[in-house]
């Protein structure tokens, strides 16, 4: 497998298209943006800069990096001839199950299908296809080029084959995958949001300030980010829905979000990217400053 089809080049995409590009692979890189695609190319050259920097990769490198990604609008041409497909176009379920219904149409019938998905179920996308043993999940973290683990997730029919094929290829780009079955958000959110959520639930009832439990976690269980700055980090809007799949997907209360936390993304209060969360970020988050909102424990 050597055709990589990257599809959607934001946060995740480029970092994909990066990762791919390094290890040799030829990626064709699709966005519906010609803008999106730009920045995408700007920020894989930036972050490439910073890894000759470091000694990590050498100039000649980085040329053959950069050689290995062209850059595509269309589907049909980005796809037509792809070996294996990461999707990471926006997270909207309508948007995916369109995307792979017509990957379906365009791909030859033995390329496999993945999705960097974080919380939608790869047996639902699966099943927008013909050929749901070839649909994985393949969740990067991010920033991608750093972490190094990939969650590999196995829809409801994927093969194990397919599977055994998508493991290996994840070690041939220097990560680590683990392989987990298909249930709402997988095994990182699944115990990821519950422990953001319950910070958000602490706040609320006042059993301490922003700064207290973020240190907490930081200083006690050695998390290098508090899980209230790890949320603004992630976007608060992101963390509700991953919660509001977790709670629909197994009808349990216990994954019921935190009311303050619909209050702060209704409000647009959204963390890192709308400039304000838990952490106020209007000075460019050079340094850590607890939103106005939150200085006084009672306000809440
Ligand atoms: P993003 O908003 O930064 O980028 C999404 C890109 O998809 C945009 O450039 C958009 O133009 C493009 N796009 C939308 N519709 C498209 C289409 N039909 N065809 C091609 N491109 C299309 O989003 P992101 O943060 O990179 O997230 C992408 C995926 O990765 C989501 O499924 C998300 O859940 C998942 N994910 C995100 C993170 C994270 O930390 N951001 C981590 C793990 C997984």
């Amino acid at each position: 497998m050597k055709n990589i089809t990257v599809i959607g080049s934001g946060t995740m995409g480029n970092g994909i298209a990066h990762v791919f590009a390094q290890n040799g692979y030829h990626v064709s890189l699709v966005d519906i943006s010609q803008p999106a695609l730009d920045k995408a190319l700007a920020t894989i050259s930036k972050n490439i800069d910073r890894q000759v920097a470091k000694g990590s990769i050498t100039e000649a490198d980085k040329t053959k990096t950069l050689a290995n990604i062209k850059t595509y609008t269309q589907l049909e041409e980005g796809a037509k001839s792809a070996d294996l497909v990461v999707e990471a176009a926006s997270e909207n379920i309508e948007i995916k199950l369109s995307i792979f219904k017509q990957l379906d149409a365009i791909c030859p019938p033995q390329t496999i299908l993945a999705s960097n998905t974080s919380s939608i179920s790869i047996t639902k996308i699966a099943a927008a296809t013909k050929r749901p043993d070839k649909v994985i999940g393949m969740h990067f973290m991010n920033p991608v080029p750093v972490m190094k683990l990939i969650e590999v997730i196995r829809g409801y029919s994927t093969s194990d084959e397919v599977t055994q094929l998508i493991m290996e290829m994840s070690r041939s780009l220097s990560k680590i995958p683990v392989e987990v079955n298909d249930y709402p958000g997988f095994v990182a959110n699944k115990i990821l949001m519950p422990m953001i959520n319950e910070a958000i639930i602490t706040l609320y009832e006042g059993v301490a300030g922003v700064n207290e439990i973020d240190t907490v976690m930081k200083l006690g269980m050695a998390h290098p980010m508090g899980p209230l700055q790890l949320a603004d980090f992630i976007g608060l809007d992101v963390c509700l829905n991953i919660l509001r799949v977790l709670q629909d997907g197994f009808g349990n209360p216990k994954y019921a979000p935190c009311p303050l936390l619909v209050n702060m993304v209704t409000a647009g209060h959204l963390g890192v990217k709308s400039g304000k969360g838990f952490y106020d970020y209007s000075n460019g988050g050079k340094e850590l400053i607890i939103s106005e909102r939150f200085r006084k424990k009672e306000l809440v």
